[in-house]
């Protein structure tokens, strides 16, 4: 639901927040022609995003860099936990 506001003073007016500019009515307490749209948007995003790398030498069967980084979503509880590669971990 939008929510119009005279821009000026701030009191709320009972006009659509779709009426052209040049319709609008003075506002009542202050006679500004300025408005201040008001938009309530209640929605809920969850985002779960996950990376991980791994890095290995034309020779070498184990990588030497191996890392998951994001957020993993636990399948039962729903909750958020991070998982980041240990600091330690050497790139070459
Ligand atoms: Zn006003």
């Amino acid at each position: 639901m939008n929510i119009v506001r005279c821009g000026k003073c701030g009191i709320t007016l009972n006009e659509a927040s779709n009426i052209q500019p040049d319709k609008r009515l003075a506002c009542p307490s202050c006679g500004s022609m300025c408005r201040l749209f008001e938009v309530n948007i209640t929605e809920n995003v969850e985002i779960g995003e996950k990376l991980g790398v791994k890095a290995k030498r034309a020779n070498a069967k184990k990588p030497f860099m191996e890392q998951i980084s994001g957020v993993d979503t636990h399948e039962q509880s729903s909750w958020y936990f991070k998982t980041q590669a240990s600091p330690d971990l050497k790139l070459w």
